[in-house]
C-alpha cells in the first residue's frame, strides 16, 4: 500500500550519473534517481534492498532535481524500487523548469502521477499492473525468466498503443537459457525487440 505523503519530498535510495544499460535508451548517458519502496515481490528482483522505504532519507524535490542538473547529464531516468508508489507530480513539476528529459521505469501497479518524456512500462507477475499504462506508456520491456513469460508478454504486447516500443528481456541470472528463446520469439514476432543488461557486462551501476 502507498502512504500518504508530502510531494515535495521523496525517499532516495540512491542516485547516479551513469550509463542507461537496458531498453530503448540503452546507451545513453543517463542520471539515475532510485527512489525506495516497492510492494511488488518480484521473486528474481535485483535491487530488494530497495524495497523498505524507511531505510532511506527523505529530499525534497529542489534538491532532487537541483543535484541532477549539476551531473551533467541531459537525462533523467526515475525508477525504483516503485516509484509510483508516490504522487511525482511536483517532481516532474520541478523537472519541468530544467532542460532535462525525464523518463520513469515503472511496474504500473499504482496510479501514473507525474509528466513524463518516455515511460517505461515493466509489467510483473506479482502485482496486476492497472490499465492506463497500456495507452500512455511509450515502452513495454517484459522480463523473461521461464518460458511461461513469452504467452504472457504477448497478452501485454497485443494491449499496448500502436506507437510503443516493444522490448523482452532477459532476467540476468537465467540470461544464457533464456536469451536463445528470446531470438526465436523476436525472430516470429518481429514488433518485439531484444533489451540486454549492458550495463551488466560492462560492470557499471
Ligand atoms: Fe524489484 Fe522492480 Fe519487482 Fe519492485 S517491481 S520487486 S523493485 S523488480
Amino acid at each position: 500500500m502507498s502512504e500518504i505523503t508530502d510531494p515535495e519530498f521523496l525517499p532516495v535510495m540512491e542516485s547516479f550519473y551513469t550509463i542507461q544499460g537496458e531498453g530503448f535508451y540503452s546507451g545513453t548517458p543517463a542520471y539515475f534517481v532510485r527512489l525506495g519502496g516497492c510492494d511488488v515481490g518480484c521473486v528474481w528482483c535485483d535491487v530488494k534492498e530497495s524495497w523498505d522505504a524507511s531505510q532511506f532519507e527523505w529530499f525534497s524535490v529542489k534538491q532532487i532535481v537541483s543535484e541532477a542538473k549539476e551531473s551533467g547529464a541531459k537525462v533523467v531516468v526515475v525508477t525504483g524500487g516503485e516509484p509510483l508508489m508516490y504522487d511525482l507530480s511536483k517532481l516532474t513539476e520541478e523537472f519541468s523548469r530544467s532542460n532535462l528529459q525525464v523518463n520513469i521505469e515503472t511496474s504500473g501497479a499504482y496510479p501514473l502521477t507525474g509528466r513524463w518524456d518516455w515511460i517505461c512500462f515493466s509489467p510483473k507477475k506479482f502485482k496486476e499492473p492497472l490499465g492506463e499504462f497500456y495507452a500512455h506508456s511509450h515502452e513495454l520491456k517484459v522480463i523473461a525468466y521461464n518460458k511461461s513469460d513469452f504467452k504472457w508478454a504477448a497478452l501485454h504486447g497485443d494491449k499496448m498503443n500502436p506507437n510503443a516500443e516493444l522490448f523482452l528481456q532477459p532476467e540476468w541470472s537465467k540470461e544464457k537459457e533464456m536469451t536463445p528463446l528470446i531470438v526465436d520469439f523476436v525472430k516470429r514476432n518481429p514488433k518485439w525487440k531484444i533489451s540486454l543488461q549492458t550495463h551488466k557486462y560492462m560492470d557499471i551501476p
